[in-house]
């Protein structure tokens, strides 16, 4: 699964941190709505509110985790609303909730658009075989290996940070600088 409980839980724990609410703590379940990608239920008596997401979005591979996000950060403030004005008295989606999703960076006027998801999504999976791609070329280079830089001249590799999403190379030149490139820029451009 593409986005399990824990990736989830992740996010609200981020979202948690600049609210200081622990909506990360509530339940989450799972169903196969193709209607809803999320609900935030209220609790009611002796059943603490919960979170439910869709399995047909979260497992699918077509949706972008931009969207993902969205939705997850579209319930939280649902919960914000719970949370910090108990019993309000206002539309699901009024004017309170719209305040509480610019605070955790969620779209107020969300209109989920399947085919802008889709193109999105295959952007992030062509960015993601991209990186995979640079990842794999970076496990032949060391720390000390020598580069011919096409400006700078030669330098030799004094920093790298492969596993990051953007991987970094940091060469370090005769004029004693060092100077940061995208790996995959220095892999296509200099000589190594
Ligand atoms: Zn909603």
């Amino acid at each position: 699964m593409r986005w399990p409980e824990e990736r989830i839980r992740m996010e609200m724990r981020r979202l948690d941190l600049k609210t200081g609410l622990h909506g990360s703590d509530l339940a989450i379940t799972f169903n196969n709505s193709s209607r809803y990608l999320g609900m935030y239920h209220y609790g009611n008596g002796d059943r603490p509110p919960f979170f439910t997401f869709s399995r047909k979005y979260f497992e699918n591979d077509d949706h972008p985790d931009s969207t993902l996000i969205d939705v997850i950060r579209h319930e939280y403030a649902h919960h914000m609303v719970d949370a910090r004005y108990h019993g309000i008295q206002e539309r699901d989606h009024g004017r309170t909730w719209k305040k509480c999703c610019i605070e955790v960076s969620a779209d107020p006027a969300r209109l989920y658009n399947v085919d802008r998801a889709r193109a999105m999504r295959q952007e992030e999976k062509k960015q993601e075989e991209q990186t995979a791609v640079v990842r794999s070329l970076l496990t032949d280079l060391h720390l000390g290996d020598r580069v011919i830089h096409p400006t700078y001249g030669a330098g030799v590799i004094t920093g790298m940070t492969p596993n990051s999403v953007n991987p970094i190379i940091c060469l370090t030149f005769s004029d004693g600088v060092m100077r940061r490139f995208p790996a995959g820029w220095v892999i296509e451009n200099c000589s190594i």
